[in-house]
């Protein structure tokens, strides 16, 4: 069987050599290929001998998502639609800003998670990305933007940071996700810092605290309601994990991670959170865990139950929390010519369900989440 070796991190690359008699020192050189160069071709890979290129030839192959295609915003937003087999379609999103340029990738298509804000949960599940796709989002947009001849050693870096906060919910793609993460930080691939990798979950406990244990990178986490009545309604996964246990694995975390806060997302939803004493309520519920907050105006789609907050109610609720000290910003919109802001991005494509019409990925565009 044909092994697609971008489903690969250095453990696997070695495991794989060693399983063909190879010595360990060829998965280095070749993940160094794979992700740093961004090498596909095996006969180009020079300090390989040609016998085992040639080898590599029928053994393995390199296969990442197909783009289906590739738009760009007047802001210089890029969004890229993914082909991932099936009638399935994913999507990411380059952000580029002063001094650092954000890729925001998916790790399902789909989801099963259900929240009552989200579109990509309105369509439910499909199944988890590979490896493969995960990272193949990464590979195929350094591909676009000619990044791998970027001139690294001055440490510029076209994508600088990542976040896993597109479609799907990354710790139930739990196995995927942490090996794509090692190669997103491995030096031999990426080299990102773990600083600058940042994983968004709606709250699943028992993983968080494996991604901590595994490969703690910088962590979201998507709160929404300052209470678990509320919060059962916003995010059905709170039933299982309510809100008490969830801010308890914030804190386990926390004593593992890069940063020394966890930022909490914040859907604006009209009448339904945004009142001052909600987030009075939420600085209550919140203060024993070290935290910023990332307010997100709802972006609504065809069939949601919602409407976003007025602009002066996602300011004074941002108020609320900046003169109790909490760090706050607010998400701003990018790339809106091209559908490519928060809750607009749709895989049209090959949307299969047509019930709501679009795919959704949402951009982390907060300054102080990614670049410190
Ligand atoms: N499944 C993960 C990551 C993907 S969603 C999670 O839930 O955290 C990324 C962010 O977009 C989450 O905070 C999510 O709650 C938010 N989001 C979902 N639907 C939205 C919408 N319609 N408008 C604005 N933000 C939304
Ligand atoms: Fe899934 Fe996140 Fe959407 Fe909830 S908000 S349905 S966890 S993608």
């Amino acid at each position: 069987m044909t092994v697609n070796l971008l489903d690969l991190d250095a453990a696997g690359l070695t495991a794989f050599f060693a399983g063909h008699g190879e010595k360990p020192f060829r998965a280095r050189q070749v993940l160094r290929w794979l992700h740093r160069f961004g090498q596909a071709d095996f006969a180009a890979m020079t300090d390989i001998a040609r016998s085992l290129r040639d080898r590599l030839g029928s053994l393995a192959a390199v296969l990442p998502p197909t783009v289906i295609s590739d738009r760009i915003a007047d802001d210089g937003t890029r969004k890229f639609l993914f082909d991932v087999g099936g009638g399935n379609a994913v999507e990411s999103v380059f952000i580029p800003e002063e001094g650092r340029g954000t890729l925001c990738i998916s790790t399902q298509a789909g989801c099963a998670l259900d929240c009552s804000f989200c579109s990509t949960g309105k369509q439910g599940f499909n199944r988890n990305l590979s490896v493969a796709e995960i990272i193949g989002q990464l590979w195929q947009a350094r591909h676009a933007l000619g990044a791998w001849h970027e001139r690294e050693s001055n440490g510029e870096r076209l994508i600088s940071n990542v976040v896993l906060m597109g479609m799907g919910e990354p710790l139930a793609n739990l196995d995927n996700t942490v090996t794509a993460l090692r190669l997103m930080l491995d030096d031999n691939a990426y080299g990102l810092s773990r600083r600058r990798v940042t994983v968004s979950t709606s709250g699943l406990v028992p993983a968080m605290d494996r991604l901590r244990d595994e490969c703690a990178v910088a962590l979201a986490v998507s709160l929404h309601a300052p209470n678990d009545g509320l919060r059962d309604q916003l995010v059905p996964i709170n039933r299982k994990y309510p809100l008490r246990e969830l801010l308890a694995a914030c804190r386990r975390y926390l004593e593992k991670a890069p940063r020394d806060f966890v930022t909490f997302e914040y859907v604006m939803l009209d009448g339904v959170n945004d009142a001052d004493v909600q987030a009075r309520e939420l600085l209550a519920l919140t203060r024993e865990v070290p935290c910023k907050f990332n307010l997100i105006p709802f972006n609504p789609f065809p069939g949601s139950p919602y409407r976003r907050s007025p602009t002066y109610r996602i300011r004074r609720f941002a108020e609320v929390l900046l003169e109790a000290g909490v760090v706050t910003t607010t998400r701003k919109t990018r790339g809106d010519d091209i559908d490519a802001a928060c809750g607009q991005l749709a895989g049209q494509v090959l949307d299969r369900t047509q019930r709501t019409g679009r795919r959704t990925l949402f951009l982390q565009l907060d300054r102080q989440e990614a670049c410190t």
